[in-house]
C-alpha cells in the first residue's frame, strides 16, 4: 500500500524564526500521524528547519531547484546544493514556477534529471489551466506534461517519483477541485504512468492533489487513488496543518 503523503508548501513566506517555529509545532502537533509529513520552507530558511527537525518524523525539500550542479547562475540554488543539507524532496514544475518565472516544459525536463542526479525525490506538478479545463483539455495536458517531465528517467527513478497535481483554478482561489473530479485526474494520471513506465510503477508511485485544501475540505481527499495533499496558504499554520495531515 502507498503511504499517503501530506505536503506543505510555505511559498515567499516566513522568516527564519518564524520557519523553525513552525516546523517545530508541526513536528509535535503531527506527532502519531502514519502519513508522511513533508514541508517545503523558503531557501534561507531551508537549513534552519533541516537543523530543528532532523530525525524527527517531519520531511523536508526544496521549493524549486536550477538543472546545473554549479555554475554561473546568479541567484539559483542547485540540485547538488539541496542535498548537501539533506533534503530529501524536492518540487519540480509548480505552477507559479511555469507561469511567472518562466519554467517551461524543457527547464521543468532538466530539473527532473538533476533532482535524480543528486538523490533528491522530485514531486512533479501538474496541472490544466481553468481555459484548458473548460475546452476539455486537461488530460491531454497533464499527458504532455507527464510525458515531457519524465522523458529519460529510469524506472528505478520513477518509483520514488511523486506527482501533484494541482488545476491552476483551485490554487489560491478558495475553489478546491471536487473530491471526485480530483480522483478522475489523479486516476488519468496513474494510467499514463502505466503506459510510460509498467504497471508496478504505476502502482508505486504516490499522487497527490493540491489546490485550496484546508483543514476542513482535506478529509473529502482521503478517497481511493489520492494518495494525499499538497497545501499551500493552509500549510503556514501549524495546527490546520496538522488538523490536515490527520484527516487524510
Ligand atoms: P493553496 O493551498 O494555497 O491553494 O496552494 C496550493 C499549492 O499551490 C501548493 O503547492
Amino acid at each position: 500500500v502507498r503511504r499517503k503523503i501530506v505536503a506543505g508548501n510555505w511559498k515567499m513566506h516566513k522568516n527564519v524564526d518564524e520557519a523553525v517555529e513552525l516546523a517545530e509545532d508541526i513536528v509535535s502537533d503531527t506527532n502519531g500521524t502514519l502519513n508522511e509529513v513533508v514541508v517545503f520552507p523558503p531557501f534561507t530558511a531551508l537549513e534552519s528547519v533541516a537543523e530543528a527537525i532532523d530525525g524527527k518524523h517531519v520531511g523536508y525539500g526544496a521549493q524549486d531547484l536550477h538543472w546545473e550542479d554549479e555554475g554561473a547562475y546568479t541567484g539559483a540554488v542547485s540540485g547538488k546544493m539541496i542535498a548537501d543539507i539533506c533534503a530529501e524532496y524536492v518540487l519540480i514544475g509548480h505552477s507559479e514556477r511555469r507561469t511567472m518565472f518562466g519554467d517551461n516544459e524543457v527547464a521543468v525536463a532538466k530539473k527532473m534529471r538533476a533532482a535524480y542526479r543528486n538523490g533528491l525525490k522530485p514531486m512533479l506538478c501538474v496541472g490544466e489551466n481553468a481555459q484548458e479545463r473548460a475546452e476539455g483539455k486537461t488530460s491531454r495536458k497533464i499527458s504532455m506534461q507527464l510525458k515531457s517531465a519524465l522523458k529519460g528517467i529510469t524506472p528505478d527513478e520513477a518509483e520514488v517519483l511523486v506527482v501533484a497535481y494541482e488545476p491552476l483554478w483551485a490554487i489560491g482561489s478558495g475553489q478546491a477541485a471536487t473530491a471526485k473530479d480530483a480522483q478522475e485526474v489523479c486516476l488519468l494520471i496513474r494510467n499514463k504512468l502505466e503506459k510510460l513506465f509498467s504497471a508496478d510503477i504505476a502502482r508505486k508511485v504516490r499522487v497527490l492533489y493540491g489546490g485550496s485544501v484546508n483543514a476542513k475540505n482535506a478529509a473529502d481527499f482521503a478517497i481511493s487513488g489520492i494518495d494525499g495533499v499538497l497545501v499551500g496558504g493552509a500549510s503556514l499554520d501549524a495546527q490546520a496543518f496538522s488538523a490536515i495531515a490527520r484527516s487524510i
